[in-house]
């Protein structure tokens, strides 16, 4: 089936309550990883999606095509879990890309050696690498796999296929990596790859996370700002969740997205498609609209999308972490998608 034309369309906005729209779509397509980053997943024992639950590659484009020509949706971008271990996401990016919408995915990097090249050719725009550190050790201890050699060749791949600037993920965990800020900077800035600190936050599976603990944005300034002068770089933030700023006068930059302590909910532009077709406003939502349901019962394109508008109307205005009410949601972060 050939797309619609974009002057022949006719958008209702993913607008909500408070005067946001949505226009960012972040499809999780599995919520299946072959790292178990600390901060994320356990050890062992997370119960699996079954497969049946799972939206199919033809459910996953369908909504992504309502979410492109009927709700304004301009950008896609593919997590997990693991997306690199989707085995039809050359093909979902490609039907993507013919969309008309951009399209990212953010991996941890395994794997991307391998299909950096196809996803080019499938029409991929940008990608971003999760890397807490580049001690092998430590990349042992944070992930539990010995498996940093595959994510730096899978950078290099990127930046070779075209992907260029490679942005790359960093979380930082207190006597883990939190003394290794500066290394990883001086790592990225020598291979012209933007890296982007993300405050911890309280998805994890094993609901360890202590806002005590957690590394803030103001120590990860601290730690950088003894190896590296930073200055705001001189730029509208708009929707973007990261400040950045010039290293050592720039051009290169360094991005803090400090989701926890300087949250940016009100200038947020996302929404969430789970692997199983559950809808989600907001990372920290604690409900969910389900659209594999009605898809599967029959639902035609025009009420898939009028379930999805309603779903965002009830977005909250903010994920209240430092509300003494905050609940975890019962997701973890590998099943909503990051
Ligand atoms: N597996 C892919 C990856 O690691 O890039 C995609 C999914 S992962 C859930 C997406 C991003 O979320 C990664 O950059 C990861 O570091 C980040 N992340 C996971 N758990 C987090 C947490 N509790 N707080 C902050 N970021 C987290
Ligand atoms: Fe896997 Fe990404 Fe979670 Fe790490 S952060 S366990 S790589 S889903």
């Amino acid at each position: 089936m050939h797309p619609t034309p974009p002057d022949q369309r006719l958008i209702t906005p993913l607008a909500d309550a408070y005067g946001r729209v949505a226009t960012d779509l972040r499809v999780s397509l599995t919520d299946k990883c072959n790292l178990r980053c600390t901060y994320c997943m356990p050890a062992e024992g997370l119960d699996w999606m079954a497969r049946e639950e799972q939206l199919t590659d033809d459910e996953v484009v369908r909504l992504i095509r309502i979410a492109v020509e009927r709700l304004g949706v301009t950008e896609v971008r593919f997590t997990g879990g693991e997306p690199m271990i989707r085995r039809g996401l050359v093909d979902i990016v490609a039907r993507t890309h013919e969309l008309g919408a951009e399209t990212a995915v953010t991996t941890n990097g395994l794997g991307l050696e391998r299909l950096a090249r196809p996803l080019v050719a499938a029409g991929l725009d940008r990608v971003n690498v999760s890397l807490d550190t580049v001690r092998p050790d430590t990349f042992l201890a944070l992930t539990r796999r010995d498996r940093l050699h595959d994510v730096v060749a899978g950078l290099a791949a990127a930046a070779e296929a075209g992907l260029g600037p490679v942005k790359v993920n960093a979380v930082l965990m207190r006597g883990v990596n939190d003394d290794q800020a500066g290394e990883l900077l001086a790592w990225c800035l020598e291979r012209d790859y933007e890296l982007r600190f993300i405050e911890q936050m309280p998805l994890d599976a094993e609901h360890g996370w202590s806002r005590d603990d957690m590394v803030t944005a103001e120590e990860i300034f601290a730690h950088l700002e003894r190896d590296f002068v930073l200055t705001p770089a001189d730029e509208a933030r708009g929707s973007a969740p990261a400040e950045r700023f010039l290293v050592d006068g720039g051009p290169a930059t360094v991005g803090v997205i400090a989701s926890v302590t300087r949250p940016f909910c009100g200038d947020c532009d996302r929404v969430r498609l789970t692997a199983d077709g559950q809808v989600r406003t907001c990372l920290f939502a604690r409900e969910e609209s389900d659209l594999r349901a009605a898809l599967r019962a029959g639902a035609d394109d025009a009420e898939l999308a009028s379930r999805w508008v309603t779903a965002m109307r009830g977005k909250a205005a903010g994920h209240g972490i430092d509300d003494p009410s905050f609940l975890q949601p019962q997701r973890p972060m590998s099943a909503i998608g990051g």
